[in-house]
């Protein structure tokens, strides 16, 4: 594959060559992908699946990359990097529909500027709708399966499909998409009419709550745990005595055990170790099996 190929299917300057994931992830570590597309709009990524079909090329998708370890030795293929940053807000319905590209910030902040409710649970995570559909994300008693309505995504052959929230099967930070190729394109979330002074109130109160419980100062990929079934795995991970344990520039955070941070130019390699030593001394210690949350690719 060269870049003519592909710039016959999508405008050049949306592709870049050898670019560094650490750009795109907020571990800030991952070495090249060999061809990385920002895709706008529903006709180039069926172009780019086409594409990557016939020439039997690998395709790696992304959101805000912000639950992503990406290897040293970077992604083989293309990595196709979804922006599809449309947005639709029916204010007196209270009713979203959403690209997958937008940023959920993005969208608590429109939401909280109309006086819509329900999503504040969602403005401090560093993802996309698109991203947080697959990981079925969430935070302060909420996920995303309480808002959603349906989804709408795009086969590895280009055929587009549209399912109810039921059919997602969500569950603990997994869905339907965590199973399959599938690539979510849009979103239909229903929200309710609230107070802004309240809305607003609560998105600060959430966003306090984490700068003082979470290592937002440094670089990393959220909980790099799951939760465990019957336990607390932070909890765990700090009862080990973990809490500050590096393995070369990869850290256990000081200030929240289940967070692995970036303290110091840590490579994908780092991060892994730590992973697995991280599980091996729970095991030893409390015989539990700790599973982790962040995507390694
Ligand atoms: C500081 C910090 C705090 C965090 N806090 C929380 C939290 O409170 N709650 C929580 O749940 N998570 C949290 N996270 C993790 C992360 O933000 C969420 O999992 C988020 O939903 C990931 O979205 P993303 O767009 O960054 O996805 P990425 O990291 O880019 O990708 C994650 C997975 O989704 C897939 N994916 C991305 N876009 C699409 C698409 N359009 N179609 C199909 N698959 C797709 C990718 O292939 C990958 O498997 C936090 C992360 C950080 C760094």
């Amino acid at each position: 594959m060269n870049i003519s190929e592909i710039g016959q299917i999508i405008s050049k300057e949306k592709i870049y060559i050898n670019e560094p994931m650490s750009k795109y992830t907020s571990f800030k570590i991952g070495g090249p992908a060999e061809y990385l597309i920002k895709v706008q709009t529903i006709k180039e990524l069926k172009n780019i699946l086409k594409f990557a079909k016939e020439k039997n090329i690998k395709l790696t998708v992304i959101g805000n990359g912000s639950n992503l370890l990406v290897s040293d030795e970077g992604i083989k293929g293309i990595v196709a990097k979804i922006e599809i940053n449309t947005l639709e807000i029916d204010t007196e319905n209270a009713r979203v529909n959403v690209g997958s590209g937008v940023k959920l910030g993005l969208l608590a902040q429109k939401c909280l500027k109309r006086g819509i409710a329900g999503f504040e649970f969602a403005s401090g995570i560093p993802g996309t709708i698109g991203g947080a559909i697959r990981m079925n994300a969430g935070a302060h008693g909420k996920e995303m399966k309480d808002v959603v309505q349906s989804i709408e995504y795009i086969d590895r052959d280009g055929e587009i499909h549209k399912i109810t929230n039921e059919q997602a099967k969500f569950e603990y930070r997994n869905s339907i998409f965590s199973y399959n190729d599938y690539i979510i394109t849009n979103v239909e979330i229903q929200l309710e009419k609230g107070n802004m002074d309240k809305i607003k109130n609560k998105m600060e109160e959430y966003a306090e709550y984490r700068k003082e419980k979470q290592p937002i100062e440094y670089p990393s990929a959220g909980s790099t745990f799951k939760r465990g079934t019957d336990f607390i795995t932070a909890k765990l991970i700090d009862e080990c005595g973990l809490k500050g344990y590096q393995i070369g520039g990869a850290q256990i955070s000081e200030k929240h055990a289940g967070f692995i941070i970036n303290k110091d130019n840590a490579t994908s390699e780092d991060v892994k170790k730590l992973i697995e030593y991280t599980k091996k001394e729970v095991y030893n210690k409390f015989g539990k099996i700790i599973e982790e949350e962040i995507q390694i690719i």
